[in-house]
């Protein structure tokens, strides 16, 4: 297994615009996309649109950038699903979980007493387009 960057990554694909995503924000170092595998109700990912692999080879610029618009939409998020809280979940290489291999930070919005679902069972997709509406309806302005 090699520990460079890989641009056939999927993440990649989807920052070239070779395939598509639920787009929920986009600024100039950054995009938040829709999970099409969610573990709850409004699951997303930030990435940076810069080339990296995870936390092990991520500049502090591309971190400073990924943490300002998770800020941006797990607020927007926490207010789309009323949720009660937001779970981050961030994975580095296949020990530590990951399965792409562009950094990705996961947005999870939490309600009291409700369980994250396993992984690998792909949504339904309306329902993700829905979320990504309710997330971007409750973006600032
Ligand atoms: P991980 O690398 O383990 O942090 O997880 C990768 C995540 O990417 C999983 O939650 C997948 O459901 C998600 N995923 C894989 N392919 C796509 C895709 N084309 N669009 C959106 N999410 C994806």
């Amino acid at each position: 297994m090699s520990d460079t960057y890989d641009d056939q990554n999927i993440f990649a694909k989807i920052l070239r615009g070779e395939i598509p995503s639920f787009k929920v924000y986009e600024d100039d170092d950054t995009l938040c996309f829709m999970d099409i595998m969610p573990r709850t109700e409004g699951h997303c990912l930030v990435i940076p649109k810069t080339p990296c692999r995870n936390i092990l080879d991520a500049t502090p610029e591309q971190l400073a950038a990924c943490m300002k618009t998770v800020n941006t939409v797990a607020n927007a998020a926490k207010r789309a699903f009323d949720a009660d809280g937001i779970t981050l979940f961030q994975f580095n290489e296949g020990a530590g979980g990951q399965e792409v291999f562009h950094l990705h930070f996961h947005i999870h919005p939490r309600h009291d007493g409700v369980a994250i679902r396993p992984p690998g069972k792909m949504g339904d997709m309306d329902q993700i387009k829905a979320n990504a509406a309710k997330i971007v309806a409750e973006l600032p302005a």
